[in-house]
């Protein structure tokens, strides 16, 4: 249902206010290991909409243009492990399995 009627929502206001809450509640620098870019970041989905990723907290992360293309292109993701540096964030392959992300009730990004 929710894909069906949004297929496109990186632009939107939505999406536009989602950024603007990873702006203010994600540190604001690429979150691939040992990359310290801070500039021109671009807000990733770490488990994609086409996964059952969702805007929660814990779904969301700065890349730089370089790892979101490596993220997305995935071969050099996953053969580096998907080792991204936030601990609680769940891997790919445990969403795959169908446990999902626990949504956080708190600090949630604009629902509408
Ligand atoms: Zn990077």
């Amino acid at each position: 249902m929710a894909w069906s009627n949004a297929p496109s929502r990186t632009g939107t206001a939505y999406w536009r206010r989602v950024k603007r809450w990873a702006r203010d509640n994600l540190e604001y620098r690429c979150n691939a290991i040992s990359c310290e870019e801070s500039a021109n970041l671009e807000l990733d989905h770490i488990t994609p909409h086409y996964l059952g990723g969702t805007e929660n907290p814990g779904n969301l992360q700065w890349l730089c243009p370089t790892h979101h293309k490596q993220k997305t292109a995935g071969e050099a993701y996953r053969a580096r492990g998907g080792r991204y540096r936030r601990k609680e964030q769940p891997s790919i392959g445990s969403v795959a399995k169908g446990r999902g992300i626990t949504p956080a009730r708190r600090e949630q990004p604009p629902t509408t």
